[in-house]
């Protein structure tokens, strides 16, 4: 049986996040002041914590919040567990954050954090007493009105739970709008959960509109299942679409006549892995990257569309759920191909934009219904959409330079506009 694991490349991300801004900052002709401001994350803090085992010992954890760019109002951004993190990743992503809320015009600059840890190697009672302590060594950077975390790579909405407890005990009264993405009986938002893929599906609406798609007969392959890739996979086939392979850490299912996502979920329910599901073949995560099929959706880690394999990608659209996977060099050889890419700033800007929902939700004690919810996030992606398609034909670039022009302008705008302190 195929095996194999999604071991993130050796790229420094925070090297390939610069490039990608340098990119559109050579297309703006911005400012050697500009570009030395917006190529530097404002603010970094690391944190080595104790956390209490089970077993009776300590263990020291290394964590990190950092603030990209706080020029457009308070920074939003989620917060991983995962034991590739480093400093230099959650520079990377800080600065994709600032990107991603500027093409969908939120009010916000970007952040993310990030703990050193194996999840899986601790009990849910480590994780909680992990996320308490890594919320209180951060409490000195965050805040409602300065900085927002949400769920990223293996956090969800109970441990969002934990850290608004958390600086709520401190605080003497509840700080829902501290985190997004709790769940709902504290504050959550409706349609939270979902709005990731909801969002990869309303931009994959869009894009098979403009390329002459018919979304609901295209074979989609989608590499990840976990929150983001199990609801765009149950979202595409209630459209219609053909799910021919899903995949997860331990590898992939492949059937050319179409997977059951609700039967799928619940084999990966029972067993911890989609491996093994019997209506389907075993495949690798490396050979769903190159499987015949109209869209490929990576929803899972960085780094995996690469130099190495993007000559092989047959999809005509690659809809990045998962933030950073294609390589700048990758980026390259697939709009020479012809691959309409769809990146990461603009394609999982769902989740955010359905996070700044729930901020704004909280902050006014007034909630939306599901449809509120759902109908303003379609505004929100086809709107970014189509701006962000129109620079690209003005333009004659790919996608992800159109986003990130209009990300860099608006920020840039934003930073100029405010000028410099003192
Ligand atoms: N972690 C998600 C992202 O990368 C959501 C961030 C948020 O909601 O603040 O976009």
């Amino acid at each position: 049986m195929a095996t194999d694991t999604l071991v993130p490349a050796p790229e420094n991300p925070f090297a390939i996040a610069r490039r990608q801004f340098d990119i559109a900052a050579d297309l703006l002709d911005l400012s050697p002041n500009l570009r030395c401001i917006l190529r530097s994350p404002q603010r970094e803090l690391t944190v080595n914590f104790p956390v209490k085992l089970d077993d009776g010992n300590t263990r020291m954890f290394t964590g990190y919040r950092v603030q990209h760019n706080l020029s457009r109002g308070p920074v939003k951004g989620g917060i991983r567990y995962h034991p590739s993190v480093t400093l230099d990743e959650i520079r990377a992503l800080a600065m994709l954050m600032t990107w991603k809320c500027a093409v969908t015009n939120l009010p916000y600059g970007g952040a993310k954090g990030g703990v050193i840890v194996d999840p899986r190697q601790l009990s849910a009672e480590e994780i909680e007493r992990l996320t308490r302590r890594y919320a209180t060594e951060i409490s000195i950077l965050i805040g409602p009105e300065k900085d927002i975390p949400a769920p990223d790579v293996n956090t969800n909405p109970q441990i969002m739970a934990w850290i608004m407890d958390t600086i709520s005990m401190h605080q003497g009264y509840t700080v829902p709008a501290i985190v997004t993405g709790k769940p709902l009986n504290i504050g959550g938002s409706e349609g939270r959960n979902e709005a990731t893929a909801r969002g990869i599906v309303y931009v994959l609406g869009e894009a098979t509109r403009h390329l002459g798609i018919d979304l609901s007969r295209a074979r989609v392959a989608i590499q990840g299942c976990g929150n983001v890739g199990a609801n765009t996979a149950r979202m595409l086939h209630d459209l219609g679409a053909t799910v021919v392979a899903i995949s997860d850490s331990q590898g992939g299912v492949y059937n050319p006549r179409g997977l059951r996502p609700i039967d799928l979920l619940q084999h990966k329910r029972h067993t911890g892995t989609v491996r093994g599901y019997p209506r389907g073949e075993s495949i690798t995560n490396e050979e769903l990257i190159e499987l015949d099929c109209d869209i490929l959706v990576p929803a899972a880690l960085s780094q995996v569309i690469t130099a190495a394999n993007a000559t092989r990608v047959r999809a005509r659209i690659v809809a990045e759920a998962a933030n950073g996977p294609t390589t700048p060099e990758a980026d390259e050889i697939l709009y020479d191909q012809g691959t309409f890419v769809l990146p990461d700033i603009l394609a999982n800007a769902g989740g955010v934009t359905v996070s700044y929902f729930e901020w704004v939700q909280g902050l006014q004690e007034f909630f939306w219904t599901e449809r509120e919810v759902n109908a303003q996030l379609e505004r929100v992606i086809s709107h970014a959409f189509q701006s962000v398609l129109r620079v690209a034909q003005e333009r004659e670039v790919p996608m992800r330079t159109a986003a990130y022009v209009l990300a860099v302008k608006r920020v840039a705008d934003a930073v100029t506009t405010r000028g410099i302190y003192p």
